[in-house]
């Protein structure tokens, strides 16, 4: 099969020309055409040989996603559901803030960590995307754009659609290549944020590449039996060698780490757990936001509830009182099923049904 030639970096792609006889300025055209203008045919390049065209068509593809269900919510959300060229389908989330566009992408089909409470685990992953399918979600949202509002841009983005990106490392590096070059899509690496359920190898790879990009690391919980409960994740990478590894970035980085922490009534959301998790961060406060998340439910996971409005608050006070930065996520297009994992799960299970 042809690969995207949105999954290679210009470096990668300078090499391949050079390769084929074409000269190295050709890359930066071709750029130019993919990321600037926005071509969907290779044969819109104006000012690049036929020759070269030629070549290019016989060994890339262009846009390989299709979209098979566009949901907009009423607070300017839109979720996207992507059909690949194999067939399995992925989400990808557009999400309006006062700072800008922020898409949110997806990297694995399914996710084989599992996590107690997700959408994504309840499908073991079948395949790890391409770094092309990651980059084309983005494309594919600023074509959206372009179509409905010429000035509007993507601004940002989140890696936590469905999959964990460490698990697909190298892809994810291509993708945050060619997203942030000045050369293609130019989105600032201090607004890009990769969230890791915490596989901790990957963080000190992560922390070695120099990157400016920002991390998220899931806790969710704040001792080793709590968080083996609701992540079984945590039995490989306990908390403790999920600290080192922190400190290790954080030292290698000096850039401030986010800390999400899903609130589950009744489970992890006491001001017992509050403080603890307050301990846990005292010698990182300085470079620690912990972002607190309002559980979205989940249809198969009906072992857990949304924690009430006065749990969270209490939550979050007991944070600020122990002088921890936080805040509490606002939910983003929940009338759309926006949370990680949700769509896919639902139009899989209509497709399911269709077909009995
Ligand atoms: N696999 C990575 C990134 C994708 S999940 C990770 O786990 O970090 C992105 C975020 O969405 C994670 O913090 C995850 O815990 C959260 N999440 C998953 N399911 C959720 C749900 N039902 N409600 C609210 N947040 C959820
Ligand atoms: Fe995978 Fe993240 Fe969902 Fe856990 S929360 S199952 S790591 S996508």
């Amino acid at each position: 099969m042809k690969t995207s030639i949105f999954g290679l970096t210009l470096e990668q792609l300078t090499a391949w020309l050079l390769d084929n006889g074409q000269k190295k300025y050709r890359a930066e055209q071709i750029w130019d055409w993919l990321y600037i203008k926005r071509i969907t045919e290779f044969s819109q390049m104006a000012n690049v040989s036929k020759e070269c065209i030629q070549l290019l068509e016989d060994n890339f593809v262009l846009y390989t996603l299709e979209q098979s269900v566009k949901q907009e919510s009423a607070d300017g959300t839109i979720k996207f559901l992507f059909k690949m060229k194999d067939g399995n389908l992925i989400e990808t989330v557009l999400m309006r803030f006062k700072y800008g566009l922020s898409v949110c992408v997806t990297t694995q089909v399914g996710c084989n960590i599992g996590c107690s409470f997700c959408a994504s685990g309840l499908l073991k992953k079948s395949r790890d995307l391409t770094s092309g399918e990651i980059v084309e979600q983005i494309m594919k949202v600023q074509q959206h754009l372009d179509e409905v509002k010429k000035e509007e841009r993507v601004s940002h983005i989140v890696v936590m659609g469905i999959g964990e990106p460490f698990d697909n490392y190298t892809n994810l590096m291509s993708f945050l290549s060619v997203v942030n070059s000045q050369k293609g899509l130019a989105i600032g690496a201090r607004h890009i944020t990769v969230s890791t359920s915490g596989i901790v190898p990957k963080i000190y790879d992560y922390a070695d590449e120099g990157l400016q990009v920002n991390l998220a690391i899931s806790i969710h919980a704040p001792t080793n039996e709590l968080r083996t409960r609701i992540m079984k994740i945590n039995k490989a990478y306990p908390i403790e060698k999920l600290m080192d590894a922190i400190d290790y970035y954080l030292e290698k980085t000096n850039r401030r780490i986010t800390f999400e922490y899903i609130l589950l009534r009744d489970v992890n959301d006491h001001v017992e757990e509050a403080v603890k998790l307050a301990k846990l961060l005292e010698n990182k406060r300085h470079l620690s936001y912990v972002n607190l998340i309002p559980y979205n439910p989940v249809d198969e996971h009906g072992q857990y509830q949304q924690s009430t409005p006065e749990a969270i608050s209490a939550f979050y006070d007991a944070l600020k009182k122990k002088g921890i930065n936080c805040g509490v996520r606002h939910e983003q297009g929940a009338d759309i099923d926006a949370a990680c994992g949700q769509l896919r799960s639902k139009q899989i299970k209509k497709a399911d049904k269709a077909s009995i």
